[in-house]
């Protein structure tokens, strides 16, 4: 971010319950204008999502970047995009989105300059075994073990931590597609073709959205 340019941003740390309901109520109004039934007609019946969107938690992309509006997906946002068929909140979110609502894609969308990613990439992740971010330190073997398992390839590929950073990231969006695919709800629903699952690549920088995989039935 640049320090010298204006905030373009709608709340910051200052901001307050207040200001939060203000711009909701502005949102609402811009929303309502643009989609004059969304609410009334389509959300407030219910919803039948068409996607499934996993991401990571990071405040820069959201299912958004599709273009769509509320309604159309079903979203699961965690700490870069790290799928285990241990995750409760995983299994869950796979069962009530493939099972229940019956999405017929499942989208894994990682991201470019991922903080997990990069904190595995500059060694510091030990550092957060400090006591206050004990499970995040955890949380991260999984990147971890990513970054060690690939660090020959991407280090010969480039010097660039930047462009390390990225190849880590495509990495990573295989490794979590590949993990999601050998979870039965995901397996038994694509073999029955009733979902597609694609790996993509959202660009920080750009905003756009790369195809790292497809699978279909
Ligand atoms: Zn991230």
């Amino acid at each position: 971010m640049s320090p010298a340019s204006t905030n373009i941003f709608t709340l910051t740390h200052n901001s307050k319950l207040p200001d939060l309901l203000e711009t909701n109520e502005k949102w609402n109004a811009k929303t309502t204008e643009e989609h004059p039934t969304l609410f009334r007609d389509f959300n407030a019946n219910g919803q039948a999502p068409h996607t499934l969107f996993i991401g990571c938690s990071d405040s820069r992309y959201n299912e958004n970047c599709l273009g769509v509006i509320p309604g159309e997906i079903f979203t699961w946002k965690t700490i870069a995009n790290i799928v285990s068929e241990k995750d409760l909140t995983c299994r869950a979110t796979l069962e009530f989105a493939i099972n229940v609502l019956k999405v017929n894609k499942v989208v894994l969308c990682g991201h470019t300059d991922c903080g997990g990613i990069n904190t595995c990439l500059t060694h510091k992740r030990s550092a957060l075994n400090n006591g206050e971010c004990n499970h995040l330190y955890q949380y991260l073997q999984d990147l971890d073990d990513l970054y060690h398992e690939n660090k020959s390839e991407v280090m010969a590929a480039t010097k660039d931590t930047k462009l390390q950073s990225r190849m880590l990231s495509r990495l990573n969006v295989q490794k979590q597609v590949t993990k999601l695919l050998a979870i039965d709800t995901v397996k038994n629903a694509l073999s029955r073709g009733e979902i597609e699952v694609y790996g993509l690549l959202y660009d920080v920088g750009t905003g756009l959205v790369e195809q790292i995989s497809e699978t279909t039935a």
